[in-house]
């Protein structure tokens, strides 16, 4: 038998089935007419919500929707928070669409293309600016345009947020512009005629340090302060990144986000005077959405090789890429798993959980203990809420996509 991840205390069951906003899994599964289904339970994303707005008053929260861009999930998760961070004009269509507002989107991204800057200058949303090239490419198509652009500049920061699960800062990167660079391009920037909306250093992403996260705030602020006096600017907007993490495996521990709450309000109380009028921002994806979602997959098969069970079900990696093991994980280990009909029984055998598709990549749970499956049965599988559907590999092998649904 191996580990599993913890299932999010959101989650309970009713006399042994397990309830998905206050919903029992099967009836959703039989409501959506087909399994394999993403649930997405919208009161775990509210209670994320709350808890944030309670930690950090006065910081401006933003989702980077490339966490979860659902449209269903997306245009009520809108409605909540400050700001949506968009990585392509297809991101930012879906967040106008979804109703937030130009003023609040921004657009951050290597390789933005020419009509991709086109499509966010005109409609208003601030660019934030990868490289000098993109800047020339942006300037050039305002000037086109007659708009004035709003432009922030993206900071490749000299340091990096430690342990986090995947780095984007600190060191040679596609990412931003080098810390050293950035001065120069703002003054180029304002003198251009642009809107300058100010910064975004983002140093990396799931980490479950609360330290780690609080020296790369405080490093993030002390880095704004320094670009935006050698540049001779009071940036309107610092956007410090996110990094905040979910606890996916045996032994991790949920991130004491009120320690960094406390520690950013002394950190903000304490800023440099160039940053007096500053908002800061917190951009986040899966510490909002991950615990919020269930994968519901259903038991196809049950059979026995090599002495070892195997229950075979109808989703797979094409689906939940990340629960295989397969998306930025250099060991694989098991997600939380659980069968919906018999929530909370003890385990009674130690089963593989594989996907339908015909590679041996397609596991999504190894030796783990679950209480006796058989065919038709229902599978849960946790933290579904962020990068699944959208960050798994939908056509391979033709099964097609899962469906989805916010309760
Ligand atoms: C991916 C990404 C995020 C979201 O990361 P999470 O780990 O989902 O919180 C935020 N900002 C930027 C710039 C990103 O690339």
């Amino acid at each position: 038998m191996k580990p599993m991840g913890p299932i999010p205390p959101d989650f309970v069951g009713q006399d042994g089935a397990l309830l998905i906003g206050g919903r029992l899994a099967k009836e959703l599964a039989t409501e959506a007419g087909e399994t394999p289904l993403f649930v997405y339970d919208f009161a775990v994303v509210e209670r994320r919500v709350a808890r944030f707005r309670a930690a950090f008053p006065g910081i401006g929260l933003h989702y980077a929707m490339k966490a979860n861009p659902f449209a269903p999930l997306l245009e009520r998760i809108a409605a909540l928070v400050d700001g949506v961070d968009v990585a392509s004009a297809g991101e930012l269509g879906a967040a106008l669409h979804a109703g937030a507002s130009a003023d609040h989107i921004s657009f951050a991204g290597p390789g933005k293309r020419e009509g991709e800057l086109e499509l966010a200058i005109s409609r208003g949303a601030t660019v934030n600016l990868e490289s000098e090239g993109e800047t020339a490419r942006a300037l050039a198509i305002a000037e086109r345009l007659g708009l004035t652009p709003k432009l922030a500049v993206r900071v490749n920061p000299d340091f990096e947020l430690r342990g986090s699960g995947m780095r984007m800062g600190g060191g040679a990167k596609p990412f931003g512009v080098d810390a050293e660079r950035v001065p120069a391009l703002v003054r180029h920037v304002v003198e251009e005629g642009a809107a300058f909306r100010g910064f975004h250093i983002y140093a990396g992403s799931q980490s479950l340090d609360a330290e780690a996260i609080i020296e790369a705030q405080a490093a993030t602020i002390a880095l704004a302060a320094r670009l935006s006096e050698a540049a001779g600017v009071e940036p309107p907007m610092l956007n410090l990144g996110g990094g905040f993490g979910i606890p996916y495996f045996a032994g991790d521990v949920s991130l004491d986000v009120e320690r960094i709450g406390g520690a950013l309000a002394v950190a903000h109380d304490a800023r440099p005077a160039v940053l007096a009028e500053t908002g800061f921002a917190v951009e986040l994806g899966r510490w909002l959405v991950a615990e919020a979602g269930v994968y519901l997959t259903r038991i196809v098969d049950r059979k026995e090789s090599g002495g070892q069970i195997f229950l075979i079900v109808d989703g797979g990696l094409h689906h939940q890429l990340a629960a295989s093991g397969n998306f930025g994980t250099v060991v694989r280990r098991n997600y939380p798993i659980a069968l919906a009909s018999r929530f909370g029984e003890e385990a009674h055998e130690t089963v593989s959980v594989c996907g339908c598709l015909c590679t041996p990549l397609d596991r999504l749970g190894d030796q783990v203990a679950l209480p006796r499956a058989e065919v038709g049965d229902l599978v849960a599988i946790f933290l579904a809420g962020a990068y699944g559907a959208s960050a798994s590999p939908a056509a391979f092998l033709g099964h097609g996509p899962a469906l989805e649904m916010v309760v």
